[in-house]
């Protein structure tokens, strides 16, 4: 029997809801194995380099990833390879005065904070003082054998895209007041600037990745999030991680409906924005799926088939011809979600 004479067809917004209902039971599979519990384990050993350290690291080795001293990488069960040369980066010289130092008195209010610790007599010990900086070597992941690290990090998405699929989501993003740049963006896949409104997504990744990131930044666009959390993006990491998963969950809707499978990117990415707490992703349901619902009557996919995304012949096909997307070299490495602080006004995917 052919699709075609199937009697019973679903509602578009129950397919939606569950596609959406896919999409957290695979992050709540990820985040609730013993690799992720290893990986946030090993997460936590990596110190976070200071600007003008990853400033350091980038000129003598661009293309590091994971850098570490000697004993971090042994305590992972892995060793730096004979004849490596260390990345040489400035850790700073702490020590705290000697007593008799008139200048380092202890003064009365500190000495009564309780954060000051005790010294072997029982007395307040004067707070740590910068004296200066050492060079210590470094070594990136690539210097080093040993057991392996897990990897679960977003990847990147390969090959093609439903025709037309970037170029009419990059069309919508225009129609929302936004103008939309490719080109290199600052170590992120992709980024809205509410402040200039611009999108720009990375020009050297493959046309399903492009697809799929212009599906994000439109997403933060018309999930709203310049009027809902632009305020906070600066001081709060919830409401960035809020608005991350809302986009990135819209994403996975939209290029799912279109033909373009994005879970190799779409549920680690989530994972780490929603630090394994899939609850978020449940809350933000009902607003994710209507408004990828209004992307999708925008775009015209209107599930003929009724079939099961991605499977059937991707609707966005449709469109005209799109000429093959260049490809401008290898792409980098993928972005772990951001948990800086990033200009005002700007969110990255
Ligand atoms: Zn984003």
């Amino acid at each position: 029997m052919s699709r075609s004479t199937a009697t019973v067809r679903t509602d578009p917004a129950d397919r939606l809801a569950a596609v959406h209902a896919r999409l957290v039971s695979a992050v709540e599979a990820l985040t609730s194995g013993e690799e992720w519990r290893r990986m946030l384990t090993i997460a936590a050993r990596f110190p976070t380099y200071r600007a003008n350290n990853v400033l350091l690291i980038g000129l003598q080795r661009p293309d590091a990833t994971r850098v570490g001293g000697i004993r971090t990488w042994n305590a992972l069960g892995r060793r730096v390879r004979t004849g490596e040369k260390g990345i040489a980066i400035l850790a700073p010289c702490l020590s705290r005065p000697r007593r008799n130092d008139a200048t380092s008195q202890v003064p009365t209010n500190q000495a009564r904070t309780p954060q000051t610790p005790l010294d072997r007599e029982g007395q307040r010990e004067a707070p740590k003082e910068l004296r200066g900086f050492r060079v210590v070597h470094v070594f990136d992941v690539d210097q080093t054998i040993g057991e392996p690290l897990p990897d679960l990090q977003p990847q990147l998405l390969t090959g093609s895209a439903p025709r037309l699929l970037a170029a009419r989501l990059a069309e919508l993003i225009r129609a929302g007041g936004f103008g939309v740049e490719r080109g290199p963006c600052h170590g992120a896949n992709g980024y809205t600037d509410f402040t200039t409104r611009i999108v720009r997504v990375r020009d050297d990744v493959p046309q399903a990745q492009a697809a799929k990131s212009m599906a994000h930044e439109l997403g933060h666009v018309r999930a709203d999030h310049e009027h809902r959390f632009l305020a906070e993006y600066r001081s709060s990491l919830g409401c960035r991680a809020q608005a991350e998963v809302e986009a990135e969950s819209i994403a996975y809707l939209v290029t799912s409906m279109a033909g373009l499978p994005s879970e190799a990117y779409s549920v680690p990415y989530l994972a780490g924005w929603s630090g394994g707490d899939t609850d978020l992703l449940r809350a933000a349901a009902t607003r994710v799926i209507a408004t990828a619902r209004t992307i999708l009557d925008d775009l015209h996919v209107d599930d003929p088939h009724n079939g099961p995304p991605g499977i059937e012949p991707p609707a966005i096909e449709a469109f005209s011809v799109e000429p093959p997307a260049t490809e401008r070299g290898p792409a980098l490495g993928p972005d772990m979600p951001q948990t800086g602080h990033e200009p005002p006004g700007r969110s990255r995917s």
